[in-house]
């Protein structure tokens, strides 16, 4: 698998880095419709039940794209 550099301006995320780098391991990236079907916890872990439930979802515009890994900094 290649590396992956991730460039992300959500600098309230726990994972955003100096650099507007994102640090997390790995990242899920599902339509804005599966966003807010679940909740905040369900992440990368939860792609088997996301895939079974939902299915893949391919998306039209970057409009309908969403990082469900965004967890607000405290
Ligand atoms: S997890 Fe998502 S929102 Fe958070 S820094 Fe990474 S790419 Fe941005």
């Amino acid at each position: 698998m290649h590396e992956l550099t991730v460039r992300c301006t959500i600098d309230n995320c726990h994972y955003w880095g100096q650099g507007n780098v994102c640090d997390a391991r790995e990242i899920l990236i599902t339509s804005d419709q599966v966003g807010g079907r679940y909740p905040q916890h369900i992440d990368t872990q939860q792609l088997s039940t996301i895939l079974e439930e939902v299915g893949e979802t391919p998306a039209s515009r970057c409009e309908e794209t969403c990082c469900k890994t965004f967890k607000a900094k405290r």
